[in-house]
């Protein structure tokens, strides 16, 4: 029989009313028999995720050897989920027995990682589903990386003694044994890996909203529903900023070319974005797919006369980098300059001073120079390298608009082209392309 597994994120868990719809939405489809979940999030706009409640907890345990105070806020949260439920569990005990554990064990992640637990054990309660523990099969290597080879096999082999189960998002066992976390919005990534380890014909991803949009909706309210994107522009546009999904989802699922679908847990009648294969995805009907945007980026410029017939210019300078720890997001470069654009947050504690005097050091550049406070704004689509002029008339857009850019670096993939503008323009920046491409065009 054919499997889904559905991953819910916390908009879907937030209270107790809400997992009776999500309950609803499992048991119209039979198929539906892996359910992975997040933590509860917000209710309203000014309520807080169970997640940050959390990251609070650890603050106080390190400060004061217990979490009380912030943990009190969590008790709340899920003796009013249980009782929403109604189900009858002892979730004084659970939830007693937690705050014991995150005192005694006192990590970041293993803190971190409490919602996404307790929320498992509830819903596999209500649902009268088995709990799964991700620790049970989701390992990191040394470096902190998923270890694929070891997780998957072991997501098969956990998942087949299971008919069906509740597992929870976010975290597995690190190289030390200990619990470790994805990066925040990393239970999507879990379910993709659940999705793997159970051979699923497909992956629900359920959230607040019917599919991706063209753009950010808190951008452009009437931004363009899209009905199919592949794995590729997926990946980019997440990655930079479109947060419906986590950009890493796409990884454990494209082996066996698992499609995903983004759902609406609020409008479960709507047919939702789906996510395919790049061999299998017909193309868009639009030149452009999405637009997104990210902030806070700083730009290390350097200028050498002659660099494009020094060999191992660009080396040298990535060695510093290396030396620094330091990743970089993109490196355009030109016949003298070479440019290279680092989170801002990579550079804090005197890295970026540090990377600035081994540049000096190791090829004495004419010019080296920084700018900070930069928005990558990243534009997407299949259908861009195939019209020509597709690049002319988003510069010709961002000038109509009075827009400075910064920094530009077409991929090579001819996938996207990224341009940089300061973090006060990304959303001008991105609301003017979608004009250009979507409202003129139709
Ligand atoms: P979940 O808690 O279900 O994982 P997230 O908050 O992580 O949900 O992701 C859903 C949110 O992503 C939406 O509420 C929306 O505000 C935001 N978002 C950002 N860019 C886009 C886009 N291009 N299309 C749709 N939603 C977007
Ligand atoms: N609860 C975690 C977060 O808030 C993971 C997730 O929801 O995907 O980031
Ligand atoms: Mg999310």
């Amino acid at each position: 029989m054919s499997i889904k597994v559905c991953k819910f994120g916390g908009t879907s868990m937030a209270d107790g009313h809400i997992m009776r719809r999500v309950a609803q939405i499992i048991f119209a489809d039979e198929a539906r028999r892996y359910i992975v979940v997040s933590a509860p999030g917000k209710r309203f706009g000014a309520d807080l995720k169970v997640t940050d409640l959390l990251y609070a907890c650890y603050r106080e345990i390190k400060k004061t050897g217990n979490c009380n105070e912030s943990f009190f806020k969590i008790r709340i949260r899920f003796t009013g989920i249980v009782h929403e439920l109604k189900l009858d569990m002892d979730i004084d005990a659970l939830l007693d027995k937690t705050q014991a554990d995150m005192e005694r064990v006192r990590t970041i992640d293993f803190c971190a990682s409490r919602g996404e637990y307790l929320n498992a054990n509830i819903m596999a309660a209500f649902l009268h589903f088995d709990m799964v523990d991700a620790s049970e099969f989701i390992r990191f290597d040394e470096e902190g990386m998923l270890n694929e080879k070891e997780t998957y096999a072991l997501a098969e082999k956990v998942l087949i003694g299971h008919t069906h189960a509740v597992i929870p998002g976010f975290y597995g066992l690190g190289a030390d044994g200990k619990i470790k976390t994805f990066s925040r919005g990393g239970s999507d990534i879990t379910g993709a890996i659940v999705a793997r380890g159970a051979r699923a014909c497909l992956y629900e991803n359920w959230t607040d909203v019917s599919g991706f949009f063209a753009c950010d909706p808190r951008i452009i309210p009437q931004a363009k529903h899209i009905k199919v994107l592949s794995y590729k522009e997926l990946r980019e546009l997440s990655y930079s900023g479109a947060n419906v999904l986590h950009s890493d989802c796409i990884i454990p699922v494209r082996e066996m070319s698992i499609p995903i679908n983004i759902r609406n847990t609020f409008r479960p009648e709507d047919e939702g974005t789906m996510i395919l294969p790049s061999k299998r995805y017909e193309g868009a009907q639009h030149i452009v797919t999405g637009i997104a945007g990210k902030k806070n980026f700083t730009v290390i410029y350097v200028e050498h006369s002659l660099m494009n017939t020094q060999i191992g210019f660009a080396e040298k300078v990535l060695s510093v980098l290396r030396e620094a720890e330091v990743s970089f997001e993109h490196m355009p470069t030109g016949i003298d300059t070479l440019s290279i654009v680092i989170e801002s947050e990579r550079l804090k504690d005197g890295k970026l001073e540090k990377i600035l005097a081994g540049i000096h050091r190791k090829v004495n550049p004419d010019i080296l120079r920084i700018v900070e406070d930069i928005a990558l704004v990243v534009t997407v689509g299949h259908g861009m390298h195939r019209n020509v002029g597709t690049a002319g008339r988003l510069f010709q857009a961002l000038s109509e608009n009075h827009i400075n850019v910064r920094m530009i670096d077409q991929g090579s993939s001819e996938l996207n082209i990224i341009i940089g503008v300061d973090n006060k323009d990304c959303e001008k920046t991105i609301a003017a392309i979608y004009s250009e491409f979507f409202e003129k065009e139709s």
